[in-house]
C-alpha cells in the first residue's frame, strides 16, 4: 500500500480543480464528492470512450437512460430489499460501528478457536492414543463449549428470522462482547440497515409511497428489456448499455473516490440464448480487458479475479482489478447471471419477458452476462496510473515536475495554445489558432506567466500537448508542439495542426485502435 502516493493524488486532484469534497465550505459530506472543472472533463471523456466502445462499436448494443426513481416492487423483485440488510450496532465510546451479527459470528470463533486449543493440548498428552471422536465427545470443557456454541447460533437464527433487533442486542450484551475499539460494553441499539436510500414520492407519505433512490443501474435495463427489444426490432444475442448515477450507504465509506454514497455506474447487459453463457462470458472478459489496456496504461497493473462463491443463480463472475496505490482492487465486474433478474420480474410483474426465436420457433427467458464498471473507479485508475513526480533539469537546477500522463484521448484539456511573450503581435497570432482548433477539441488559451510555468500548469493537469506561437510563426506559419511526456518538441506548421492533433488525442483514433 503506497499511503503517500494515495495522499499526493488526492491533494493534487482538488489543488488541480479535479475532485473537491461534497459542501467543503460545511465541512464537506462523507464519502460524498463533487467533481472540478477538470475532473468533470476527464470524467465526460471515460464515458464516452465507454458509450461510444459499446454503442457504437457493436451494431447489435443500444444504449438507454432509465430514471434514478423506479417503481419500489422493482427492488423486491431483484432482491434488494430483503438482501441489501445490516444490522448495526455503534459502540457509545469508540464511536465505531459494527455488523451486529459479525459481532456474533466473531465471538463464536473465539470459542471455537478454544476448542481447538483444548484439541491441541490432549492431542500432545495422548501422543498415538489420541482418539479425535471419543476425545470430542467426552471431554467436559469441549462439551460445554459446543454446547454454548450451539446455544448462541440457535438464538442468532432465532433473531435473524424474527428479525428482533432487541433480542440482537441482548445476545451481545449476555455474550459480553466488547468494543474491540474502546474494550468497553456500551453498546446503542441495534438497528436494521438496508444499503438503499430511501425517500417519499409525492405529498402522501405512507408505506406504499416509500421509494429508492437506485443501488445499481442494472434494474433500470432489466425492466426495459421489452420495450427495447420490441421498438429496436433486436434479435439476441443483443446487448443494453447504460451510464448513470447509482446510491448505496456504505457503511464503511473511506478512500477518497473508491468508495463512495453516490456514484455512477456504466453498466451493459447482454441478452443471450441459454446455453451460451460460457461463450459469451469469456467473450465479454477478454473484451473488457482490451477496452482497459488499450489505454496504453501499464498491463501488468491489471488481473482479473474468478469469484470462487458465486451469488446462488450466477454460473461465473469475474472481477477486473487493478493495483491502485491502495492495492488490487476491483474496478469492474463482469458476471453470467442466468435468467434470475428477468425471471423475478417476470414473476413479480406478471408480464411475460420472453424472447421469440424464429429460428427455432420457441420462446425463451434470455440469459444475461453483464458488465459493471463505476465510472468514478475508472476516474480514480487513470489519475492513479497517471501520477507522476520526475525529476527535470531547469534553468541549471534540478526541479521535480508533476506530471500527469492521463490518456491522451480521455484528457480535460487536449491542446493549450500559448504565445510565448505577450507583445509583439504573437497574443493576436494564438488567439487565432485557438479559435480555429475550439471547435474540434478541448483547448486552453494563456498568456500569463512565462512559458516555463504555463508548461508546469499544463503538466500538473495532463494536457498532451502545447502548441507556443513565436517569433518564428509570425515569419513561417509554424509552431512548436510540445509533447507533455517527454517534454520533446516539434516545429509543424499551422496548417497541419489539426490533422496532427485528431491523430493523436481523438477519441475516434482511440475507438480505431481498440476495433483493430
Ligand atoms: P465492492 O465489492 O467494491 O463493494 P460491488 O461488488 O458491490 O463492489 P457491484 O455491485 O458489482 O460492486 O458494482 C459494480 C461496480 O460499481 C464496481 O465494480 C465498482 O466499480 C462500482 N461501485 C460499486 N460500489 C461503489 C461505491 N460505493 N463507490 C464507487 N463505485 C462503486
Amino acid at each position: 500500500m503506497q499511503e503517500e502516493l494515495f495522499k499526493k493524488i488526492i491533494a493534487h486532484a482538488k489543488e488541480y480543480g479535479f475532485v473537491f469534497p461534497s459542501s467543503e465550505i460545511y465541512d464537506g459530506l462523507s464519502a460524498v464528492y463533487d467533481y472540478g472543472q477538470n475532473g468533470a472533463a476527464l470524467k465526460f471523456n471515460i464515458r464516452e470512450y465507454w458509450w461510444k466502445a459499446m454503442t457504437m462499436l457493436h451494431d447489435n448494443i443500444v444504449g438507454i437512460d432509465a430514471a434514478i426513481f423506479m417503481h419500489p416492487t422493482v427492488w423486491k423483485a431483484s432482491g434488494h430489499v430483503s438482501a441489501f440488510n445490516d444490522p448495526l450496532i455503534d459502540n457509545k465510546d469508540s464511536k465505531k460501528r459494527y455488523r451486529a451479527d459479525a459481532l456474533v459470528e466473531e465471538h463464536i470463533q473465539k470459542i471455537e478457536s478454544k476448542i481447538e486449543k483444548e484439541i491441541e493440548k490432549a492431542r500432545k498428552r495422548f501422543g498415538e492414543a489420541f482418539n479425535y471422536e471419543q476425545f470430542v465427545n467426552t471431554n467436559s470443557k469441549v462439551i460445554e463449549y459446543r454446547s454454548q456454541i450451539n446455544t448462541i447460533k440457535a438464538r442468532l437464527a432465532e433473531i435473524q428470522n424474527n428479525n428482533d433487533l432487541h433480542g440482537f442486542k441482548k445476545l451481545i450484551e449476555d455474550l459480553e462482547i466488547a468494543c474491540p475499539v474502546s474494550g468497553t460494553r456500551n453498546w446503542t441499539d441495534v438497528r436494521q440497515f438496508n444499503l438503499m436510500f430511501e425517500t417519499k414520492l409525492g405529498s402522501v407519505s405512507d408505506e406504499s409511497s416509500t421509494i429508492y433512490l437506485r443501488p445499481e443501474t442494472a434494474q433500470g435495463i432489466f425492466v426495459n428489456y421489452l420495450n427495447v427489444l420490441k421498438t429496436g426490432r433486436m434479435r439476441i444475442p443483443f446487448g443494453i448499455a447504460q451510464v448513470g448515477k447509482a446510491f448505496r450507504n456504505e457503511i464503511v465509506a473511506r478512500q477518497f473516490i473508491f468508495r463512495m454514497r453516490e456514484f455512477e455506474q456504466m453498466e451493459m447487459q447482454f441478452f443471450i440464448k441459454p446455453g451460451e453463457e460460457n461463450h459469451w462470458f469469456e467473450y465479454w472478459k477478454t473484451l473488457r480487458m482490451k477496452w482497459h489496456k488499450n489505454l496504453g496504461i501499464d498491463p501488468s497493473k491489471y488481473r482479473f479475479h474468478d469469484h470462487e462463491k458465486l451469488a446462488h443463480y450466477a454460473t461465473a463472475a469475474t472481477d477486473i482489478e487493478f493495483n491502485f496505490p491502495i492495492g488490487f482492487k476491483e474496478v469492474e465486474g463482469i458476471h453470467s447471471r442466468t435468467d434470475f433478474d428477468l425471471k423475478q420480474h417476470q414473476e413479480y410483474s406478471g408480464k411475460k419477458l420472453q424472447y421469440f426465436d424464429n429460428d427455432t420457433n420457441t420462446s425463451y427467458v434470455p440469459y444475461v452476462i453483464e458488465t459493471s464498471i463505476g465510472l468514478d473507479r475508472m476516474f480514480l485508475l487513470i489519475l492513479s496510473a497517471a501520477y507522476k513526480e520526475e525529476e527535470v533539469a531547469s534553468e541549471g537546477k534540478t526541479e521535480t515536475r508533476v506530471v500527469l500522463q492521463i490518456p491522451p484521448a480521455l484528457a480535460p484539456i487536449k491542446v493549450a495554445v500559448l504565445p510565448l511573450v505577450k507583445k509583439d503581435g504573437l497574443p493576436e497570432k494564438a488567439q487565432q489558432i485557438f479559435k480555429e482548433l475550439k471547435y474540434s477539441f478541448a483547448c486552453e488559451y494563456e498568456d500569463k506567466d512565462s512559458i516555463g510555468r504555463r508548461y508546469r500548469r499544463q503538466d500538473a493537469i495532463g494536457t498532451p500537448y502545447c502548441i507556443t506561437v513565436d517569433h518564428q510563426t509570425l515569419e513561417d506559419n509554424t509552431v512548436t508542439l510540445r509533447d507533455r511526456d517527454t517534454m520533446q518538441q516539434e516545429r509543424v506548421n499551422v496548417n497541419q495542426l489539426l490533422d496532427i492533433l485528431n491523430h493523436r488525442v481523438s477519441i475516434t483514433t482511440l475507438l480505431q485502435k481498440l476495433d483493430e
